[in-house]
């Protein structure tokens, strides 16, 4: 009888398909970063997706983490993670924590990580685990990220993981001088990635790419909900 695959096989299969998704989705597709590639070598992307994906976590796509939205796919993860350009002192604040995987990410690109999800079942999960995988740099919280997170506030870089009509003026305000924003523009299908620099004399908009992220639903994003979500018990 064949024996059973013990853990320790899984894990190596794991390590082997994340250095073969970095080489070919993040390298071989323009990614320089080095701390960006470092970082995607490190984080186990498989414990960020439902476990009967866990086969699929390295694949070239988006994948779904349930309640109609979706893990993003590894290229867009670190293209967004290298054009937000970290160095490593910086306070992020991140909205769509989603899976957790960006979060993880940015938790080994900066100094602090403030990540903002409206469902509840969701942040549960990816809180769990960012603990697992200890991230003990990630403070997370159940809102509407449209209005940004005031109290911690402003943040030397912001990330959005949802397509958003406009740039919520929240989030503009709780950017510092000398900060950087990068964010998904447009409707519910299709959207313009922006990047947002902000200086004394006010905001500078550079446009980097095409993409398609689900929707950023709150008070400064799509429809406002009437039951709002983080409000659930
Ligand atoms: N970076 C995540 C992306 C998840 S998809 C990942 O790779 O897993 C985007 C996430 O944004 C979803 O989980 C969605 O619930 C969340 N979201 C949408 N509108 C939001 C809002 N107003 N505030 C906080 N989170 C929001």
């Amino acid at each position: 009888m064949k024996p059973r695959q013990s853990a320790p096989h899984i894990t190596l299969d794991y390590l082997k398909a994340r250095e073969k998704m970095v080489k070919e989705q993040i390298i071989n597709r323009g990614i320089k970063d080095p701390r960006v590639i470092a970082a995607m070598e490190q984080v186990p992307r498989h414990l960020f997706v439902p476990e009967t994906l866990h086969g699929q976590a390295y694949n070239d796509s988006a994948l779904p983490i349930g309640e109609g939205q979706t893990i993003s796919q590894p290229i867009m993860v670190a293209f967004m993670s290298e054009a937000v350009g970290l160095r490593g002192d910086e306070r992020v604040l991140e909205i769509g924590t989603g899976s957790g995987y960006q979060t993880a990410l940015l938790a080994r690109l900066a100094d602090r990580v403030y990540s903002v999800e409206r469902i509840r079942s969701l942040l549960e999960r990816a809180r769990k685990v960012l603990d697992l995988v200890q991230c003990r740099n990630v403070i997370t919280k159940l809102f509407d990220g449209s209005f940004g997170w005031k109290e911690e506030g402003p943040f030397d870089a912001i990330l959005v993981t949802a397509g958003s009509p406009e740039i919520p003026k929240p989030l503009m305000d709780q950017l510092k001088i000398g900060g950087t924003m990068v964010i998904p523009v447009g409707n519910k299908n299709f959207q313009r990635l922006l990047r947002v620099r902000r200086n004394r004399r006010g905001f500078s908009q550079e446009y980097l790419r095409e993409c398609n992220f689900v929707a950023l639903v709150g008070e400064h994003g799509w429809e406002k909900p009437a039951r709002k979500d983080y409000e659930r018990v």
